[in-house]
């Protein structure tokens, strides 16, 4: 691998290890504090992530966990009762769907247990590789994953790390560009920074702590 690249990753990664201090964490990072990483809670809260605000994420979690917290009493919920306490998350009826039979998987083919691998994790209706990585790495520690929404698969893009069209091409092309020990962290490096810096449409590169060390491909320049 071309370690002249993986010192370009590691500065910018301790620069943001600095930077993301005292910012508002991701939704899913803060329901795994709340929630002492428990990986059910971290897979739900993730799959009403989807195209949703983060406050709304957070919200939409709370008042389900406070009706179900496990699959088996999630199952139970009709998936009326999902949509009511879901909304308005994004996508709310499908979502409230893949909830229900999510559970459902749980219960009768994982015993009521979240599964550790991604070849399980992918079976569950409603979840994919975003997700199952998510689940992986906050919720069962995993160093061996990249989680790409569409915050990192942008940010890593303007960084120059990788050049890709869509966030599956970004994971695996991460996994070649960055060194093994920062795999977990690119997540929530990047999402936070996304949220609060690197935005989507007009990011603070005249504020940005990386603003010296990153080569802002493709962001316009402001006139
Ligand atoms: S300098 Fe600009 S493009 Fe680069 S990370 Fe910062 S905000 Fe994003």
């Amino acid at each position: 691998m071309n370690s002249r690249k993986h010192k370009g990753v590691d500065a910018v990664m301790r620069s943001l290890s600095r930077a993301i201090d005292g910012l508002e964490l991701p939704a899913v990072e803060k329901i795994s504090e709340e929630q002492a990483e428990d990986p059910f809670q971290i897979l739900i809260a993730t799959i009403l992530s989807a195209r949703t605000q983060d406050a709304t994420t957070h919200v939409a979690s709370t008042r389900l966990f406070k009706r179900a917290r496990t699959p088996r009493t999630m199952a139970k919920l009709s998936v009326g009762e999902i949509e009511r306490l879901i909304y308005p998350v994004g996508f709310y009826r499908s979502k409230a769907r893949y909830l229900k039979a999510c559970c459902y998987m749980l219960v009768q083919r994982f015993g009521g247990k979240v599964p550790s691998t991604m070849e399980e994790l992918l079976m569950l209706p409603g979840v994919g590789r975003k997700t199952a990585n998510l689940v992986l790495i906050v919720g069962f520690g995993s160093g061996g994953n990249i989680c790409v929404d569409t915050h990192v698969h942008r940010i890593s893009n303007r960084l120059g790390w990788v050049r890709t069209k869509a966030p599956e091409e970004t994971e695996h092309a991460l996994y070649r560009a960055t060194p093994r020990e920062w795999w977990p962290h690119i997540n929530l490096y990047l999402v936070t920074w996304g949220q609060n810096v690197c935005r989507p449409i007009n990011p603070r590169c005249a504020e940005c702590a990386l603003a010296s060390i990153c080569p802002k491909i493709g962001v316009a320049e402001r006139p």
